[in-house]
């Protein structure tokens, strides 16, 4: 039976545990009264959040340099949505845990397929799924009268770190926004000492279904050589 939150997207297998449901309610019941009046300082960081152990390192970093920090959770790209819903609680627990505003906004998984529908490989695949999130993030930004953008990814060493710069700047400047985000892979190592440290839930493939199936296939060719 297809997901609701899939709106009924039978090109999904949906398959979303309850433990991850009951769970993302009781968070979102909290999250809404935490975002109705959000307050936004003139330095403000809408911080896009792609999951839990990326969080880590930039929220510490960047909690130096601004006032306000709301990690903004908006990632149509995850496929299947039970993986999207474990990884939106992993973010919202931690975001929580460190008394840091977080929203989710809407789950497009058609937008994300419309975007990438000419761009079946990395990296034209990536620059469309960067550019959607975070022009949806920045545009969010823009009406809440956040002042900076920047984004968790880059924590990653398997992002394209000079794709991600490209896409933000260029829409940071068309929006009016300042990019506040750097290559944060330096960190990598760390965010995943902190979270194993701490039994937060770790994903083993960027997001995509394409990326699912990728990463399956080299594990299985590793296992394969090994
Ligand atoms: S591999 Fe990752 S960044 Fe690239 S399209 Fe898939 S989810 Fe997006």
């Amino acid at each position: 039976m297809p997901h609701a939150r899939c709106n009924g997207h039978d090109l999904w297998e949906c398959s979303p545990k309850d433990v991850f449901l009951r769970l993302y309610t009781d968070l979102n019941a909290r999250l809404n009264g935490m975002n109705t009046e959000p307050t936004l300082t003139p330095e403000s960081l809408a911080l896009h959040t792609c999951c839990g152990p990326c969080l880590i390192e930039p929220l510490r970093l960047l909690r130096d340099e601004f006032d306000t920090i709301t990690a903004v959770y908006f990632n149509p790209n995850i496929h299947p949505c039970d993986e999207y819903e474990r990884r939106l609680a992993t973010c919202a627990a931690y975001a929580i845990s460190q008394d840091v505003a977080f929203i989710e906004l809407e789950y497009q998984q058609q937008a994300w397929m419309q975007a990438t529908a000419d761009t079946s490989l990395s990296p034209q695949r990536c620059e469309q799924c960067y550019r959607l999130r975070f022009e949806r993030v920045i545009k969010w930004a823009v009406e809440r009268g956040s002042t900076h953008f920047a984004t968790t990814l880059t924590v990653s060493p398997y992002q394209n770190q000079a794709l991600i710069e490209k896409v933000a700047e260029e829409l940071c400047e068309r929006y009016g926004l300042v990019y506040a985000g750097r290559d944060f892979s330096d960190r990598y190592r760390e965010a995943t000492r902190l979270s194993r440290e701490i039994g937060m839930y770790r994903q083993n493939y960027c997001g995509c279904g394409p990326s699912q199936q990728e990463a399956r296939q080299m594990r299985e060719q590793r296992k394969k050589r090994a």
